[in-house]
């Protein structure tokens, strides 16, 4: 037995190293992986300028601590902030934690303006934005909350769509709207650009404010930097993570200056947050998501929908929908999807779920398009199997 607490479901699949797109276990098999440690692994397994950046690094110095000033995370805040609409960064640990940390400028923010009750935040339900208390009630999930004590009050919800409900909502002690630009947990959701366009103008005219968790959907999966590029708005808060750290554990909030102004010294922190070793990585990550990597996002993004869609239409019986955007795709089945995703294991393709039926699929923003070819491949042959 496992000397691991049982809070996962593990697949009896283990593996030694990676390169790129794949994985390899023990005994040399390998996988075509499309997981990516679940979005995080941009630039996929080994890559060479990360393992020279995280070794250059590791040999100078790891951690000092946010007592003193850091010029890699200076460097990296520096360059985020000119490549987006932020002024401001605070770096944190994970995912989770960014989107904490955003809800707390959120609510600071307003105390700082001297009005303290605005602090509730309209989420989506059954969203997602991680596994700390305040996250879990965030995402008006009943699996994630059951059993895990009082409620953390604060948040309200409305479905995906219903934006009656959210107008209604929305009252004088509202804070912000969070959502996910693309749900990703939640089944690859896309939320239509007219829409976010909409809760945009919805937040100016209740002088509220718009965070945008894309911890799952930004630092180029979707072909831009961020996914609410595309619906050419602008947030006031997003946290990050997943992709920025390529495989290291990097989370940040980004925000207006308007906003930063209320994060005075003592009003937030992190022991890890921005380390040294951290930000040389994130750095390293940023130099290559690039124009010509987003280009890639868009060429294969192209490509593997245009073929996924061809196989939707030669199994009508099996696949429902192909969604998603970039790199970051969703396959709908009609019926219960673990079956499918076992299959496409046992064909050595490496996918994960994700809610409603879905198939995530997540390749490293660098895949290449036989990679693409084989992972059609596989999927076409399960497709025939499961018919
Ligand atoms: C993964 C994820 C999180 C949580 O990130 P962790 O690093 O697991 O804490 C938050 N929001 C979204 C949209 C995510 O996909």
């Amino acid at each position: 037995m496992s000397a691991l607490a049982g809070n996962y479901k593990r697949k009896k699949l283990s593996f030694v190293k990676g390169k790129g797109s794949f994985l390899e276990t023990a005994r040399g098999t390998k996988y075509l992986d499309f997981v990516q440690g679940i979005a995080v692994n941009s630039l996929g397994h080994s890559n060479k300028k990360l393992i020279k950046s995280i070794n250059k690094q590791s040999k100078k110095l790891w951690h000092v601590s946010n007592a003193f000033i850091i010029p890699e995370g200076e460097k990296l805040a520096n360059r985020l902030v000119k490549k987006t609409f932020a002024d401001s960064v605070i770096f944190q640990n994970s995912g989770a934690e960014a989107t904490e940390a955003a809800i707390k400028v959120a609510r600071r923010y307003f105390f700082s303006i001297g009005k303290p009750n605005k602090n509730r935040i309209i989420c989506i339900k059954n969203s997602f934005h991680g596994r700390t208390l305040a996250a879990i009630y965030a995402s008006g999930s009943k699996k994630m909350t059951q059993g895990f004590g009082p409620k953390v009050p604060g948040f309200d919800h409305f479905e995906f769509g219903d934006h009656k409900k959210l107008k209604k909502l929305i009252n004088k002690n509202t804070a912000a709207i969070m959502i996910e630009t693309i749900m990703g947990e939640g089944g690859i959701k896309v939320i239509p650009n007219w829409c976010i366009k909409e809760i945009r103008k919805l937040c100016n005219k209740h002088q509220i404010l718009l965070i945008l968790d894309e911890v799952q959907c930004g630092i180029g999966r979707t072909g831009k930097f961020f996914a609410f590029e595309h619906a050419g708005v602008k947030p006031d808060i997003v946290p990050i993570a997943k992709g920025i750290g390529g495989g290291f554990p990097i989370g940040a909030v980004l925000m207006t200056k308007k906003i930063a102004k209320a994060m005075v010294p003592g009003t937030h922190g992190s022991t890890f947050g921005g380390n040294p070793l951290a930000m040389s990585v994130g750095n390293a990550v940023l130099d290559q998501i690039n124009n010509n990597l987003l280009k890639n996002v868009n060429l294969m993004s192209d490509y593997f929908f245009l073929k996924l869609n061809q196989i939707k239409t030669k199994y009508p019986n099996i696949i429902k929908e192909v969604r998603g955007v970039g790199l970051l795709i969703g396959i709908q089945l009609f019926n219960d999807q673990s079956f499918f995703i076992k299959k496409l294991m046992d064909n050595k393709l490496l996918t994960i779920r994700a809610a409603e039926n879905v198939i995530r699929i997540l390749p490293p923003l660098n895949v290449k398009k036989k990679e693409i070819n084989l992972a059609l491949k596989i999927i076409d042959k399960v497709c025939k199997e499961v018919n």
